[in-house]
């Protein structure tokens, strides 16, 4: 690994420990959107039932197909 003099690596350090909490606060934003995409997915089998899922197929050349409920968005 490159050295340099102890300023530098004091700085390298400091920007690694700023990369780690960034690292922490993304993985708790991405935790928040799970819980509110099961909240929405939740609040339309409450709603609706069931989920009602249509086939989708996907946009690519040799894509596949999956289904989608034409209410919330939840995929299988
Ligand atoms: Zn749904």
């Amino acid at each position: 690994m490159v050295r340099g003099t102890d300023e530098q690596e004091k700085q390298k350090r400091n920007l690694y420990e700023k990369i780690r909490e960034y690292e922490i606060e993304i993985a708790t934003c991405k935790n928040q959107i799970n819980d509110i995409n099961t909240s929405i997915t939740q609040d339309c089998v409450k709603k609706h039932g069931i989920h009602d899922f249509e086939l989708e197929a996907e946009a690519t050349l040799y894509g596949g197909t999956y289904f989608i409920c034409k209410n919330c968005g939840y995929e299988r």
